[in-house]
């Protein structure tokens, strides 16, 4: 008896110093290693204190419309912080499209063509373009608009669900989350934000939950 409470004791600080010390993993860090400081960004726009996307695919390209619904639907089918809709194109706060091939070069530089398969802009409430910590930094960290392009040559996806999967991946970007196994205290976990390695699953992870629970 003795034994058993002792051990629920010491399980119950790990959670608690779990919870204090854990955060989102951001897009953007200040600093060196090993003391990374996270430049927190966040979606501006939200309903009851949910992130309230607005999707927008006029000008996505038919490889990828099988996997709108599915994709715009996949964090708000996973946590009650984000909400989606999918709207025109006025009303939209998040658009999905595929680039020309002349722009996506430009945007992902030669040499990236086929490896990169989607890339997100975002706006902050002050019309900075974040592309860097510099600009992270000095804007408002309050995102109002996001551009998700998909790699207009859609034959480099293995799959169908490289495809999906990328989309929800591009999401995340949007809703201010950044990669768990980039070099700013890299996790193990299994996460849709994680670079580089694909998956059969499309939809967030219980890591990528709770990091949107940090961070709203
Ligand atoms: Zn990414």
């Amino acid at each position: 008896m003795l034994k058993r409470l002792r051990l629920v004791a010491i399980m119950s600080i790990l959670l608690l110093s779990f919870s204090a010390t854990s955060s989102a993993h951001e897009m953007y860090y200040s600093g060196s290693a090993p003391n990374w400081a996270p430049i927190p960004l966040k979606w501006s726009i939200t309903n009851f204190g949910a992130a309230h996307l607005k999707f927008n695919n006029d000008s996505l390209s038919s490889s990828y419309t099988n996997h709108y619904v599915n994709a715009t639907n996949a964090w708000s089918n996973s946590t009650s912080k984000v909400q989606t809709t999918r709207t025109t194109f006025s009303y939209s706060n998040v658009d999905i499209l595929t680039p020309t091939n002349d722009f996506w070069e430009q945007k992902v530089g030669f040499v990236n063509v086929y490896s990169v398969y989607g890339i997100t802009d975002i706006t902050t409430t002050d019309n900075i373009l974040i592309k860097d910590s510099n600009s992270a930094i000095n804007s408002t960290r309050l995102i109002k608009y996001g551009h998700i392009y998909m790699n207009p040559h859609s034959q480099v996806f293995g799959s169908e669900n490289d495809k999906l999967y990328t989309m929800v991946h591009e999401i995340g970007h949007v809703l201010g989350l950044g990669h768990p196994n980039s070099i700013f205290y890299p996790v193990n976990d299994d996460s849709i934000m994680r670079q580089g390695s694909y998956s059969s699953y499309t939809t967030p992870r219980a890591h990528d939950i709770n990091d949107i629970s940090n961070k709203y």
